[in-house]
């Protein structure tokens, strides 16, 4: 199954900003696909002073596991302090949340998985 082959490699992103053309490597997908489809419909990334985009590791896999390749929402809305956990395979509470600021592309909740432990991380817009 193709989502679930993606999962996977999402998994392998690292906790660093990766350039589009290095995230799409990563994860198997078209350049193309990271400019067309996933930026226009919200995935978490920063522009630096010459506007080159960057792309955040476990910002961009929290934000994609929401979502099927063509970087639509697939999953219901997270409740607040709800989070997808890749190890429990399902939706948990996030114990001890901590919130990561994005320029201008909203925000990365990082915590524990309530049932697993294991870290979890959730994007999502910033309110501003
Ligand atoms: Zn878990």
């Amino acid at each position: 199954m193709i989502r679930r082959a993606q999962i996977i490699k999402l998994g392998r992103l690292l906790d660093m900003l990766y350039k589009p053309s290095e995230l799409a490597e990563e994860i198997g997908v078209n350049v193309d696909t990271i400019y067309r489809s996933y930026l226009p419909a919200g995935a978490p990334h920063t522009r630096d002073k010459t506007g080159a985009i960057w792309i955040h590791g476990p910002a961009f896999k929290a934000w994609m596991l929401e979502r099927n390749e063509d970087g639509k929402r697939v999953l219901h809305p997270l409740g607040e302090g709800e989070a997808w956990c890749v190890h429990c395979n399902q939706v948990v509470k996030v114990m001890n949340p901590r919130v990561r600021h994005f320029n201008g592309s909203g925000e990365l909740i990082q915590g524990a998985c309530e049932k697993c432990g294991r870290k979890v991380n959730r994007a999502r817009k910033g309110s501003k």
